[in-house]
C-alpha cells in the first residue's frame, strides 16, 4: 500500500486532527506542571541550596508571609546562602589540586555557623573542652607581682606570659570583630595594641555607616538566623517592638523589647531577649558548665555545637524557675526560643536596674544589701540545689530596694564535679565587694563558704591553699560516690532535677 493512499484514509479534512485527539487538560495545569520540572531542574543543579531555605521556611509555625520586612529577610538569606555556594564552587575550582590554596572565606555573606548543620562542621568536642588560658584549679596570684627563684624568676613582663594573657584579651574585642581562638598564640604588646586600635577604628567607621537608617546598630551583634527568630517573635505578637541592645557581653547579647500578648500566659510589659552567641569561639570556654552537669550530660555529648548553645539559654530557664520558686528575686521566665529567652525586665521604664558594682548605697543600705546576698546564696544552695557560678556584683541588680540574681545559664548543682570550687569562687567575689564597701559584718570567704553551704570546712589560720584543698578533697570523695552509688551526698542537696526538659521540637 502506498504512503498517499494511507494519507488519504487518516486524514479527512486537510486541516483536522492528526491522530486520536488528546484528552482535555486545563491550561493552569499544564503550566503548574512545567513550572514544576523546572523547579525540579533547578533543583538538582543546586542541590545543597534547597535544604536550608525549607528549613526556614517550614520551620514550627510554617510558612509566616505576613510581613514584608519578614519575607525580605528570608530573600535575603537565601541570596546570601547561594552567593556564598556559587563562592564555594568558584574557591573549588581557583584552588584544583593546589597544595597552597587561597580562601575566599572573608568574602563569604553567611556566617560561618550557619552551615553547622554541615558534618564539616561538627568540632570534635573532645578538642575544646580544655580552655587553654584558664587554670584548671583556681589560683591564687602571687602578691609579690613575681614568681620562681633566682635565676627562674618570671615576673609580669615575661615575654611568653604576656603573650599569651595578650592573645586571651583579644577576645574582648568587640564582638562582631572575628578574633579567632588564637591557641597557641603569643601576640607582643606592639601587635595587640595595632589589632586593638584596628578593632576600635573598625567600630567606629561601622558606627558611623549604619547609625543613620539602622533602627539599631547592634542588631549587627546578632546573626540573620536570629535576628529573623526576633522578628518571628514581634510578628506572632508575643513582642510589641524591640527597642535596643542593653549588654553585648562575650557570650550573650541583651535586647530591651515591649511585651506583647500570648494566648497561655501574660506577658510583661518590658521584656528583655538574651540572646546566647552562637559563635562557637565565644562558648567552647564554658563547656565545663555544662559537660558534667547530670542534668544535660546525656544530651551534651549528642549535639551539635548549635545545639549545645541552645542547652545555655534551657539551663537559664530552668534555674531561674527554681529560683522563682524558692522566692529569690530574679527575671520571670516568658518564653524560650532555640537560643533566645525572653524574662521579665529588671528596671523601669526602658532603664535597666543598675549593677550593684554602680550603684552607691548609704552603709544601712549596702549592709542590707549584704545580708540579703548571704540569705540568696543559702536558698540558692540549699533550696535550689544550685551555685551560682558567675556571682559578683556585675550579676546582681539593685531594683526596688533590693537585690536580684541574674545570668544563671552557668549555675550548676553542688555535686558537680567543680561545684564547691565554683562556690568557692563566688564567696570570694561576694565577701571582697562587701568588705570593699565597708560592711564589716560581711563574713570571711572561709566563713561565708560554711554558712552558705552549711559543710564545716577547718578555717583554721585561713590559708586558702589548704581550704581549697580540702574542698577539692571532698568533690573528690563525692564523684567517687557518684561512681559507685549515685549522685548526693552533701547535705541539704535536694535530689529534684528541676522541671522536665522539654524534646528538641525542631531541625
Ligand atoms: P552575660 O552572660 O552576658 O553577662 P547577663 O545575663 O549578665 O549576661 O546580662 C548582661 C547584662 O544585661 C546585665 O549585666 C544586665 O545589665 C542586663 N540584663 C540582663 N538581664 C536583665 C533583665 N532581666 N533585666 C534588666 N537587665 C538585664
Ligand atoms: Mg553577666
Amino acid at each position: 500500500m502506498d504512503q498517499s493512499g494511507v494519507a488519504a484514509q487518516t486524514q479527512k479534512s486537510p486541516w483536522g486532527p492528526a491522530g486520536p485527539a488528546a484528552p482535555a487538560c486545563p491550561l493552569t495545569e499544564v503550566m503548574s506542571e512545567q513550572l514544576a520540572r523546572q523547579l525540579e531542574e533547578e533543583n538538582a543543579a543546586f542541590p545543597s541550596l534547597t535544604d536550608p531555605a525549607a528549613d526556614l521556611l517550614l520551620a514550627e509555625d510554617g510558612a509566616d508571609t505576613t510581613s514584608d520586612l519578614m519575607l525580605a529577610q528570608m530573600l535575603q538569606m537565601q541570596f546570601d546562602r547561594e552567593f556564598d555556594d556559587q563562592l564555594r564552587r568558584e574557591e573549588k575550582k581557583f584552588n584544583g589540586d593546589s597544595k597552597v590554596s587561597i580562601s575566599f572565606e572573608n568574602y563569604r555573606m553567611v556566617h560561618p555557623y550557619e552551615d553547622s548543620d554541615s558534618s564539616e562542621d561538627e568540632v570534635d568536642w573532645q578538642d575544646t573542652r580544655h580552655d587553654p588560658y584558664r587554670a584548671d584549679k583556681p589560683q591564687a596570684a602571687p602578691r609579690r607581682g613575681f614568681s620562681g627563684k633566682g635565676k627562674n624568676i618570671t615576673t609580669k613582663h615575661d615575654e611568653d606570659a604576656c603573650g599569651r594573657k595578650n592573645t586571651a584579651r583579644m577576645d574582648n574585642f568587640a564582638p562582631e570583630v572575628q578574633v579567632g581562638d588564637g591557641l597557641g598564640l603569643k601576640l607582643s604588646n606592639q601587635v595587640f595594641n595595632a589589632l586593638k586600635q584596628h578593632c576600635y577604628s573598625e567600630q567606629r567607621r561601622s558606627a558611623r555607616l549604619h547609625d543613620k537608617k539602622e533602627h539599631s546598630t547592634a542588631e549587627q551583634a546578632v546573626d540573620p538566623r536570629t535576628r529573623l527568630l526576633m522578628y518571628k517573635m514581634v510578628n506572632a505578637g508575643v513582642l510589641e517592638n524591640i527597642n535596643g541592645c542593653i549588654s553585648t557581653g562575650k557570650e550573650s547579647v541583651v535586647f530591651h523589647a515591649d511585651g506583647g500578648r500570648m494566648e497561655e500566659q501574660p506577658v510583661p510589659e518590658e521584656v528583655v531577649l538574651k540572646v546566647f552567641k552562637t559563635t562557637l569561639n565565644e562558648f567552647k570556654n564554658r563547656d565545663r558548665y555544662i559537660k558534667d552537669d547530670y542534668r544535660f550530660k546525656d544530651r551534651f555529648s549528642k549535639l551539635n555545637p548549635r545545639k549545645v548553645i541552645r542547652l545555655w539559654a534551657e539551663k537559664e530557664m530552668h534555674n531561674l524557675s527554681r529560683m522563682k520558686k524558692a522566692g529569690i528575686p530574679c527575671p520571670d521566665v516568658v518564653l524560650l526560643k532555640k537560643h533566645i529567652l525572653v524574662m521579665s525586665f529588671i528596671g523601669k521604664q526602658s532603664v535597666p536596674a543598675p549593677k550593684l558594682k554602680d550603684v552607691s548605697l548609704g552603709a544601712e543600705e549596702m549592709t542590707e544589701a549584704y545580708h540579703q546576698v548571704l540569705q540568696m546564696m543559702q536558698q540558692l544552695y540549699q533550696d535550689c540545689n544550685l551555685v551560682h557560678a558567675d556571682l559578683s556584683e556585675y550579676n546582681m541588680l539593685w531594683h526596688q530596694g533590693k537585690v536580684w540574681l541574674i545570668d544563671v545559664s552557668q549555675s550548676v548543682e553542688p555535686t558537680h564535679p567543680h561545684g564547691l570550687e565554683f562556690l568557692f569562687r563566688d564567696c570570694r567575689n561576694v565577701s571582697t565587694f562587701f568588705q570593699k564597701r565597708g560592711v564589716s559584718e560581711a563574713m570571711s570567704v572561709y566563713h561565708l563558704f560554711n554558712a552558705v553551704s552549711g559543710l564545716d570546712v577547718p578555717v583554721g589560720a585561713e590559708d586558702e591553699a589548704l581550704f581549697m584543698a580540702e574542698i577539692v578533697a571532698l568533690e573528690k570523695r563525692n564523684e567517687d560516690h557518684v561512681q559507685k552509688r549515685g549522685r548526693k551526698t552533701f547535705p541539704a542537696a535536694s535530689e529534684d532535677g528541676g522541671p522536665p526538659l522539654e524534646p528538641d521540637s525542631d531541625d
